[in-house]
């Protein structure tokens, strides 16, 4: 599934080569993904200006100019991926596998493939964009100012539900996925299963330092989805980072050598040092 570090590296490509283009056409191979596409308002956009790419949590937002300014949310859902191709001429290529929607920008396409299609599409003026459904109840975004230390302490007093579980709640902090909440744990030197509520101020702050130490460094890697993965451009993979505990069961922690541990935890694989982290 794509996480935050892969959405991230999409918005990035996105932006070096759709931005400041007008859309020249849009088509759709059918009207659903999970839920209805606004299809005839997306192809109204024609003759807008690509204004900005930007990301909220692990939703994409391309916004617009012109009446509205509007927005469109792109969610990759399980198996979403975006392609941008050059195109020359007015002919576009034929269609993917599991092509769905595809928008033209000057000469470069954009084209959406989700073979399990859980993935979204959606149009909001941005004036409608916070309190749109998709992102009105989402937390702070873990790159961002709001989630610090103090907030992370607040948050936690009181709560009985492990901290690696409540790191992965959206209404907490959004894009913290399942590997990222491990090997943030890991660094913060934070048992997995200790209940939030007893996290001391020190915790928090070595946690919060962890998690955006262990996501930049997956922007910078492009992200560690395991399995095959094209980005962007098809020459750009998805590298799997070094990861310090995660998928590493009774090998030795690459600190102190104990054998890492591993359990199912809220329905998710866990791995910890015994020895590293209390
Ligand atoms: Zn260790």
């Amino acid at each position: 599934m794509p996480e935050l570090p892969e959405v991230e590296t999409v918005r990035r490509g996105l932006a070096q080569r759709i931005l400041g283009e007008r859309v020249r056409e849009v088509e759709f191979a059918r009207a659903d993904l999970r839920r209805p596409m606004p299809v005839a308002a997306i192809r109204a956009l024609r003759g807008r200006r690509c204004t900005a790419c930007d990301r909220r949590s692990k939703y994409l937002l391309i916004r617009f100019d012109g009446v509205g300014e509007p927005v469109v949310i792109v969610h990759l859902g399980m198996s979403g991926r975006v392609f941008v191709e050059d195109v020359h001429g007015r002919s576009l290529p034929p269609w993917r596998p599991h092509e769905h929607w595809r928008m033209r920008l000057g000469d470069r396409l954009v084209r959406y493939v989700d073979p399990r299609r859980f993935g979204a599409l959606d149009l909001v003026d941005a004036e409608g964009l916070a309190s749109h459904p998709l992102l009105a109840s989402l937390g702070p975004e873990p790159l961002g100012p709001e989630f610090d230390a103090e907030y992370l302490f607040a948050r936690t007093r009181g709560r009985k539900v492990a901290i690696k579980q409540l790191l992965m709640d959206a209404h907490v902090v959004v894009g913290v996925g399942n590997i990222y909440a491990s090997e943030s744990c890991f660094r913060a030197g934070v048992r997995p299963s200790r209940a939030a509520g007893r996290l001391t101020r020190a915790d928090c702050v070595k946690l919060v330092d962890a998690a955006r130490h262990v996501l930049e460094r997956s922007i910078r890697a492009g992200g560690t989805t395991l399995r095959d993965y094209v980005g962007v451009a098809e020459d750009s993979g998805w590298f799997q980072r070094e990861l310090a505990v995660y998928g590493r069961a009774g090998e030795p922690c690459r600190v102190c050598g104990a054998t890492i541990r591993h359990a199912v935890m809220g329905q998710r694989a866990t791995y910890w040092c015994p020895r590293c982290q209390r």
